[in-house]
């Protein structure tokens, strides 16, 4: 690959770039290669310049990502506030770029008068990172406003997609093989007359329940159906557990906290002791929805 060479590339390359920079648990080792577009179509070309052998994975804020500690072979994509655009379409759509934060799509929802998009803004990552996990809070979840997404492949074309050709459901979206999110065209009802915006509300509700400020990833199992993995968690006397350098926050059992001497292979050692107990005390299987990926050290 010599994209590093040039051909009129306008974004920025990073060699052996410390993903602990681009992570919430501020975890994970080097990434080969780490591009951050200068916008759509310059990443459109560097796609199409990118050897075919070639892995690539797409990171966001990192809120959802534990990377190993030899970190990521290949090449990171890295779209957070380059591919920025946030528009108001003809016909009332909203036309956001997947590198928006989440938090920035719901206040400019609640300037344009929409409702539905208020949950977005206590979730701490991108747009794409939102399509890609169909994430949710509060009752509301990405996908229920989707009209379509624009997706762009690994020659850098772009493939307009309708929300009915993607298989989603719980924390979690099938698409399809090397296309990732370039952007997505949301439709919100407007919002109704006196419905005020409750944006201040959810975040307060947030701060109360969970452990924000600390790096973690937020919830590390998804809920099991009918039931909560926090709850699992807490009865299987694992609230406040530590192993090694990781623990499992005394304020919400579903957090693991990381600190400045945490490695990813205590968490992930943590996730496995936790996933291993709640199996053999409640015959439960958890399953993790953070994404682990990378080589181990
Ligand atoms: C304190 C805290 C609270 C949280 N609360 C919630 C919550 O209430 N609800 C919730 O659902 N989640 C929550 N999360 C988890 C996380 O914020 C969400 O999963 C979020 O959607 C991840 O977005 P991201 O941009 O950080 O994605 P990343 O963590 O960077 O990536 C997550 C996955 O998405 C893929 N991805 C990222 N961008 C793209 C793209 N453009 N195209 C294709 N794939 C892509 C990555 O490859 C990876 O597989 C919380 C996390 C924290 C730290």
């Amino acid at each position: 690959m010599n994209a590093a060479g040039n051909h009129g590339l306008r974004g920025k390359l990073l060699i052996d770039e410390p993903m602990s920079k681009h992570t919430s648990w501020r975890l994970g080792g080097p990434a080969d290669r780490y591009y951050i577009p200068a916008d759509l179509a310059d990443l459109q070309a560097y796609l199409a310049a990118l050897d075919e052998g070639t892995g690539v994975l797409w990171v966001g804020l990192g809120s959802n990502l534990l990377v190993r500690d030899g970190g990521i072979r290949g090449q990171v994509i890295a779209p957070l506030n380059a591919l920025k655009e946030l528009r108001l379409e003809e016909g009332g759509g909203v036309y956001c770029e997947c590198g928006v934060s989440c938090a920035r799509l719901a206040r400019f929802c609640h300037q344009q008068e929409l409702a539905g998009a208020d949950f977005f803004a206590g979730i701490p990552g991108t747009v794409g990172g939102a399509l890609a996990m169909n994430a949710g809070a509060f009752g509301g979840e990405t996908w229920t406003a989707v009209e379509c997404a624009i997706m762009i492949d690994r020659r850098g074309e772009l493939i307009e997609r309708a929300r009915n050709e993607f298989d989603i459901g719980y924390r979690r979206v099938r698409m399809p093989r090397e296309e990732w999110f370039a952007a997505a065209r949301f439709r919100f009802p407007p919002r109704a007359d006196g419905e005020d915006s409750n944006i201040r509300q959810l975040l307060r509700q947030r701060n109360q329940s969970q452990p924000i400020g600390l790096p973690s990833c937020g919830s590390v199992f998804k809920n099991p159906p009918g039931k909560h993995a926090a709850q699992l968690i807490e009865a299987a006397g694992l609230k406040g557990y530590g192993l090694g350098t990781a623990r499992v926050s005394d304020k919400h059992a579903n957090f693991i906290i990381s600190n400045d001497d945490t490695v990813a292979s205590d968490v992930e050692a943590l996730i496995e002791y936790i996933r291993k107990t709640v199996a053999e005390r409640f015959d439960v299987r958890l399953e993790t929805e953070v994404r682990i990926v990378g080589e181990e050290r």
